[in-house]
């Protein structure tokens, strides 16, 4: 087991950047040493293309390539390793269910939902498949604490409902949605789920089998893993039904001029060369996290995110965008007459890293009526003096711009 105690020596952008105060790790996390060694030895000592060649680098990368899927499907509890598909991201891994298995289904009429929180990668898809086929995006929507409204979501449960599609944890108001009770919803009218995990993968442990949900998706840049991995789940029962995305390389059966048939799920949602050192540092990420008590974790960043919107909200003038009863790890603020972009370079010149902006989640700005907020994002390496650090460095500013 890794203490979080000894956690930031892990890193070695903190021996790099010691004063950096990183508070921006819903974009993305820092690396562990043991991940960043993985991918250059990768291709240091043992790079090779997978599932072609015969030589023994060609087959150790390609075994190497497999186990990790292996090891996914155990670390989201998936029924089999055949329900892990590989992708660049949960960007990729939502636009290939919007394409793969929601287009073919969907006809002029049909409702898909979603909700106001959505990050745009579960969003736009959606919106651009409704269109295509004359169907209606709807969206559940939420009330000034950033909670979304369960009643209105039955409400609009039904039969023209083709697809569900919502995230775990808001990217931008940090509200844990409750996606088990919205899963056990959908499913009771028949309607396939999306979890979108990007910004829980790394706090919760996630059992798909217990969830029961359909797709599960997620990004390894999220997870202490690499950048261009990322991975969706989804129930073999739709996965081996749906057709490729992309054509090409390493996802085909047989092919002829007149005809091709495809691989078997997953192969045939990977065509081409994919991010082979990118899986094995991923699977490297999973290692590191498996190393964690993930139940310390979670309380840690509860309580990281409870102490510093307490102090915030003591500070005058400053309001905490997105107070959910059951949230976590995100706080997202703004401050009365002064743009987040300026809290942000004030903030960045102490060597504090943070977001502002909309967060890929405009519909969210929209409902609170502003332009964009300043976020702060804890991950394991953070440390209660930082944020009493951050707190003292936001009056400065309040000081600063009068
Ligand atoms: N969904 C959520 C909730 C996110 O936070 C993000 C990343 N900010 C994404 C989707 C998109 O992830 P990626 O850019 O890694 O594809």
């Amino acid at each position: 087991m890794i203490e979080l105690k000894n956690i930031k020596s892990h890193f070695p952008i903190f021996q790099h950047h010691p004063d950096l105060v990183y508070l921006d790790n819903a974009a993305t996390t820092q690396k562990p040493k043991s991940v960043i060694d993985a991918i250059s030895n990768f291709y240091e000592k043992e790079n090779a293309n997978i599932h072609r060649g015969i030589y023994p680098l060609a087959v150790s990368a390609s075994q190497r390539y497999e186990a990790v899927r292996g090891k996914v499907a155990q670390f989201l509890n998936a029924e089999s390793a055949d329900e892990i598909v590989y992708t660049s991201g949960t960007t990729a891994s939502i636009n290939l269910v919007a394409h793969s298995f929601l287009s073919p289904r969907l006809e002029a009429g049909d409702e898909v939902i979603i909700s106001v929180m959505e990050h745009h990668a579960n969003l736009i898809p959606w919106q651009m498949t409704c269109k295509n086929a004359g169907a209606h995006l709807r969206v559940i929507p939420m009330n000034q604490l950033g909670e979304l409204d369960l009643t209105a979501f039955k409400n609009m449960l039904s039969s023209k409902v083709k697809m569900v599609a919502i995230t775990h944890i808001s990217n931008s108001l940090g509200t844990i949605n409750p996606i088990a009770e919205m899963i056990d919803l959908a499913h009771q009218n028949n309607i396939p789920i999306l979890v979108d995990g990007a910004q829980s993968v790394a706090h919760y442990p996630i059992d798909l089998q217990a969830l029961e949900v359909d797709f599960f998706t997620f990004s390894g840049h999220k997870l202490f893993g690499p950048t261009g991995i990322g991975i969706l789940y989804g129930k073999k029962k739709y996965l081996s039904k749906m057709q490729p995305y992309q054509f090409g390389g390493d996802m085909i059966k047989n092919v002829t001029f007149e005809e091709t048939t495809f691989a078997d799920a997953p192969q045939r949602f990977e065509a081409g060369t994919t991010n082979i050192a990118g899986v094995i540092g991923l699977g490297v990420a999973i290692d590191f996290v498996n190393e964690l008590d993930r139940n310390v974790v979670r309380s840690f960043l509860k309580k990281m995110e409870s102490d510093l919107a307490d102090k915030l909200l003591n500070v005058n003038g400053l309001s905490v965008v997105g107070q959910a009863k059951n949230k976590s790890a995100i706080v997202s603020f703004s401050m009365e007459n002064i743009h987040p972009h300026d809290i942000a370079t004030f903030l960045g010149a102490e060597n504090i890293a943070i977001r502002a902006g909309h967060h890929c989640t405009q519909p969210v700005m929209d409902f609170f009526q502003i332009p964009a907020t300043t976020r702060a994002s804890f991950s394991i390496y953070n440390q209660a003096a930082e944020v009493d650090f951050f707190v003292e460095k936001v009056k400065e500013i309040k000081q600063f711009f009068g």
